[in-house]
């Protein structure tokens, strides 16, 4: 922008002179001529002067007169006045031009150069002027923007600034302040700038804070931070978080100044996290991180009281089969529901915990015996117990408990907690019972248990199996019918372990299927070398047990093995119990099924000791049946065994099965056995389970002898 000069001469000859001039200035400028001094006032009015260059002696208003007034007002006392005179020699006329504002004088008649190099002079000071005046606006501008940004954080960071005047403790709050107090957002009309946090604060809250504020001022020194909760104007609940600080000028307390911040939102926040971290979604029961650090406490307050209290573990009974039958969406709404009416069944004094998928803990204080934790184990059964409808389809399920004791079982939660689930898994072995308290017989045995199961495993690593082989003959004619295959460990360490023993184990611990693919592959390949040695089929029975049924898999692996060693059905045959047939989702009767279709031999195992349905037994149709030892023992003594024995072999006859009879020891047992039409014989009789090097030998010496 081109710099202005006033010039103001009642003369206005003086005027074309002065802007004549000042052309000679080497800068360009744009002069403005007034004729009298209310004339240069209007122009200062309209433009922004670098300079005034004015005559003194003029009619109405004066150049002192003029300069006076310009002096009074803060946007012009600014511009440089300079008085052009001939009474510059005057004192007098100096000094009240200098008190009026002028600058300097320039002499009449005017020196060009004097006129020149003094308005040089004062335009640099006018532009140097400007420059400054532009950062200063600049730098307003900036501040402006950083003060706004400033609110605008403190406003969404909830933030607002609070004081208290340490003489009268009046409390002054900033609008942000106060708008977290009144619970409005910064700037609503209803922001009720009178208020305090100290009236919102409850007494007590009050008392205690404001009296640490009064400690801090005594101590002189520090800040204190402090949460507080309030219900603001419009009934919402509102935390904050205060921080005090106070202000020393000259060691002397001045100020006490703090912010307030809002932090209703994170504390809620941090609540649902919580809530979350604590509590299972499905059922909304607290969780196994609540039932530990919960459990601590009424552990320590039982012990402090010497109370007692009772940790019971609820297992839910093959509730995976409610998952694969009726989905996951029927399964977790069952768990909701089970969650739900087990939550009814509590008093104060028990506390229901989902601590699993399908497991629920209680917690039941201040119990007074056994018996009492054993009615409310009761009426957890009966809750289950009731029968779910869900789209149509009534589903039942059972549940196992295990519960332990405080002080008489463990003395920490993690003991408990172990001695309740050991206690849990002995009921979940027996179907008839439905809750265990723990003992510590319980725990022997399985240490025990546990330590078989290692050996067992590194016994399956190791291989210290091998088949042992005892035949199956013919009542009629002598002859070598097959064998039946039968496992012994033979351990290093251990000696000999029977099957009866580590079979049962090796089923629970599902080890089964792999001894078991081991079984299957090692009869086969001696049923194949058999078959090249002795130039004719030996068959040979395998014990199949439970477990395995229940793969779906068997039938093809079986297959499997056959086709690699190059052997036909009719040389294997497989032995299996009755509680094979008892599996109620119908896999096993599926597997064997396919067992059959593959023209494999199935004979029912162990037949008149368990269940000896007649319903089983037309429904597998099996190729024949073996009547247990049991019966076998006693055929010589006992009419009634005989009896038994005799109503077998026609019921199978009938159903065209062959009879075995198991354990047969002696040649009374063989004969009285073939009278009853009893098809084969198998016992020590004939002879015991040998190895297969044993057998092959005992079997060329059976052939030569018969
Ligand atoms: P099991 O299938 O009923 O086998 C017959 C059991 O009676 C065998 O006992 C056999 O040695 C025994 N035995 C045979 N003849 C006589 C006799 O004249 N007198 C007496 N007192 N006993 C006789 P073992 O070998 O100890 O097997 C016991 C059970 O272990 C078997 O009963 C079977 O259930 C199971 N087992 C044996 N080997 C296997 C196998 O390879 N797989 C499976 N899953 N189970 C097997
Ligand atoms: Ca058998
Ligand atoms: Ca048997």
């Amino acid at each position: 922008m081109v710099p202005k000069i006033l010039i103001v001469d009642d003369v206005p000859a003086n005027l074309v002179a002065l802007k004549a001039l000042l052309r000679g200035l080497d800068k360009e400028v744009e002069v403005i001529s007034a004729n009298s001094g209310s004339e240069a006032l209007e122009k200062v009015l309209e433009h922004e002067f670098a300079l005034i260059l004015t005559d003194v002696q003029m009619p109405e208003m004066d150049g002192f007169e003029m300069a006076a007034i310009l002096q009074e007002h803060d946007e012009w006392n600014q511009i440089p006045v300079i008085f052009i005179t001939a009474a510059y020699k005057d004192e007098q006329n100096r000094d009240r031009g200098y008190s009026a504002g002028a600058v300097d004088y320039i002499q009449k008649p005017i020196e060009e150069h004097v006129l020149l190099s003094k308005t040089a002079i004062f335009l640099k000071l006018y532009e140097q002027r400007q420059i400054i005046k532009n950062i200063n606006v600049d730098l307003e501008k900036r501040v402006a923007e950083r003060t706004a940004e400033l609110l605008q954080t403190q406003a969404m960071a909830k933030i607002g600034g609070w004081s208290i005047n340490p003489q009268t403790w009046e409390e002054n709050l900033s609008e942000q302040a106060c708008a977290i107090i009144c619970g409005v957002p910064i700037g609503d009309p209803d922001c009720n700038c009178n208020s305090s946090l100290s009236e919102m604060l409850s007494e007590e809250d009050r008392e205690y804070h404001f009296g640490r504020i009064r400690e801090l001022v005594d101590s002189v020194d520090g800040q204190y931070e402090f949460l507080a909760e309030f219900t603001t104007k419009n009934d919402q609940m509102c935390h904050v978080f205060c921080n005090v600080e106070c202000m020393y000028e000259n060691g002397k307390l001045v100020d006490i100044r703090g912010i307030i911040q809002d932090i209703t939102e994170r504390q809620r926040a941090e609540e649902i996290i919580q809530y979350l971290e604590m509590h299972d979604a499905l059922t909304t029961l607290p969780n196994r991180n609540s039932f530990h650090e919960q459990a601590l406490s009424y552990v320590a307050d039982t012990r402090a009281m010497g109370e007692q209290l009772a940790v019971m573990l609820i297992d839910l009974d093959k509730f995976k089969d409610v998952n694969d039958v009726h989905g996951q969406a029927v399964a977790d709404l069952m768990l909701a529901e089970i969650a739900r009416r087990l939550n009814e069944k509590m008093t104060q004094y028990e506390t229901l915990y989902r601590v699993g998928g399908d497991e629920f803990a209680v917690v039941l204080r201040g119990i007074e015996n056994a018996v009492e934790v054993a009615q409310h184990a009761e009426s957890y059964l009966q809750a289950i117990a009731e029968e779910f409808v869900y789209f149509g389809d009534t589903i039942s399920v059972s549940a196992s408990m295990g519960i332990s004791l405080f002080p008489q079982d463990a003395d920490d939660v993690d003991s408990l907690m172990k001695s309740a689930d050991l206690a849990m898994s002995r009921s979940k072995e027996d179907p008839g019972i439905a809750y265990n308290f723990y003992d510590k017989e319980m725990s022997q045995t399985f240490q025990r248990r546990k330590e078989q199961e290692i050996r067992l495993h590194h016994a399956i690593e190791r291989n210290f199996f091998e088949l042992y082989y005892q035949p199956k003959i013919n009542l009629k004619t002598n002859e070598i019918q097959g064998v039946e295959a039968l496992i012994r460990w033979n351990d290093p360490e251990l000696g000999f372990v029977g099957p009866d023993e580590f079979i049962p184990l090796a089923e629970e611990t599902g080890q089964i299927r792999d001894l078991g693919r081991w079984i299957i592959r090692e009869a086969c390949e001696a049923a194949a070398r058999w078959k090249k040695e002795l130039g004719r089929t030996v068959p040979v029975a395998i014990n199949i047990s439970v477990e395995q049924i229940k793969c779906p898999k068997l039938p093809d692996f079986f297959q499997k093995v056959m086709n690699e060693v190059n052997i036909t059905p009719d040389m294997i045959e497989v032995e299996i119990t009755e509680t094979a047939l008892l599996d109620d989702r119908g896999e096993s009767r599926e597997t064997l099924r396919r067992l059959k279709e593959m023209d494999l031999g199935i004979a029912l195992d162990d037949f008149g000791t368990g269940y000896s349905s007649l319903t089983h037994l037309k429904s597998l149709l099996p190729s024949s049946i073996k009547i247990d030892r049991s019966f076998i023992q006693n055929i010589m003594t006992d009419p009634s065994d005989a009896h038994i024995a005799d109503m077998i072999i026609c019921v199978a006859h009938n159903l065209k099965m062959t009879v075995i009879a198991e354990g047969v020891e002696e040649i009374e047992q063989c004969d009285r056995l073939n009278e009853l039409n009893c098809d084969i014989g198998q016992g020590y009789f004939y002879s015991k389970p040998l190895p297969e090097a044993d057998f092959l030998s005992w079997y060329h010496d059976y052939a030569k002898a018969s």
